[in-house]
């Protein structure tokens, strides 16, 4: 579809806590729309998909561009964290650099500026890159609404294309990440169809830590962006992985299943087809990525 010039008109209201947030979208209902960055919000009206009256800025909302991290607690971002602080971050870098390759694969660097990490996960497109990072790091969405702060699990976060487990006149104000098992190692693989700036046709993200608890003596964590209607970890490949000695033929085998985990659908990316056999080869790509890094750190 061609740009059209200009926004339509609308009211911008910026609101200063989230109790004042959370009532404006009350007031407002569905004419009111949150707004963080508005790469994916002024995009979708410009286009003429949504005409909100009005736009709720909750970028400056107390704490939500704060990151702080704790050994024993983990890490909390808060959702109007852009990308590039994300991917710069010390405390991403050195103890979830698989959140920081995923924000540094989002887009150009001028986006990375304005693009949030909140707007990221509460826009929920399938192929989001930070989604499958916060899903396999155990990550939980912060919401605030008008019966206060809860926090839902990033594996029930997700419940169609744009649809999220945010209630009526909820907002997120931060993601939570548990601190990382010790030993632990990711990666987040991208395949797009330049090497930056477009969205996913694939992207697979892989974490993995010593678990005595497993046959294995290993948890691996995967999961799955732009290959279904939302972002997913692959179950049953990482049973299998606990189950299995960590080897070619278990990886292989992984990688199949992750593949069947896929359910996706022909677009002006790419066909179904070459996504699922992109599943396979970046899963398989990614666990041996992994597992070298988990032998080195043995
Ligand atoms: C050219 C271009 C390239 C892109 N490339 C990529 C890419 O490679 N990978 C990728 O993942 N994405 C990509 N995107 C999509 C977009 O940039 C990201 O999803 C971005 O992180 C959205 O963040 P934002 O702060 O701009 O969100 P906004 O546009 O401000 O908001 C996004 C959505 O979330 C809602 N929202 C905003 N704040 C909150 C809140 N606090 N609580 C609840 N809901 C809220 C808004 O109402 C809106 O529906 C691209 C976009 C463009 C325009």
């Amino acid at each position: 579809m061609l740009a059209k010039p200009g926004l339509p008109s609308f009211d911008y209201v910026q609101a200063s806590t989230p109790d004042e947030a959370a009532g404006l979208l009350k007031e407002h209902g569905p004419s009111a729309r949150l707004l963080m960055g508005g790469t994916d919000l002024f995009a979708r009206m410009r286009d003429g998909f949504i005409q909100p009256q009005v736009v709720v800025d909750v970028k400056r909302l107390p704490g939500i561009q704060d990151v702080v991290y704790h050994e024993r607690t983990g890490l909390t971002i808060g959702a109007a964290v852009t990308m590039n602080q994300v991917a710069r971050h010390a405390a991403v870098q050195t103890h979830y650099p698989l959140l920081a390759e995923a924000a540094n694969s989002v887009a150009s660097y001028q986006l990375r500026n304005r693009a949030t990490i909140g707007g990221n996960l509460c826009n929920a497109s399938p192929a989001a890159d930070t989604a499958p990072a916060v899903l396999v790091l155990a990550g939980r969405m912060v919401l605030h609404g008008p019966n206060g702060a809860r926090e839902v699990p990033a594996n029930e976060f997700f419940l169609g294309p744009g649809k999220t487990a945010m209630q009526a006149g909820e907002l997120m104000t931060a993601i939570r990440l548990p601190a990382p098992p010790p030993g632990s190692a990711g990666k987040y693989l991208k395949l797009g169809r330049n090497v930056k700036g477009d969205l996913a046709i694939v992207g697979v993200a892989v974490f993995a830590f010593p678990d005595q608890t497993t046959p294995a003596g290993y948890c691996f964590r995967l999961a799955l962006a732009s290959v279904a209607p939302v972002p997913l970890r692959a179950l049953e490949a990482e049973e299998f992985l606990a189950a299995h000695p960590p080897d070619e033929k278990t990886f292989a085998l992984a990688a199949d299943k992750a593949m069947a985990a896929a359910a996706p659908i022909d677009d002006v990316r790419a066909s179904a087809a070459y996504r699922q056999a992109m599943v396979r080869a970046l899963t398989l790509r990614g666990l041996r990525i992994v597992w070298a890094q988990l032998r080195r750190q043995a």
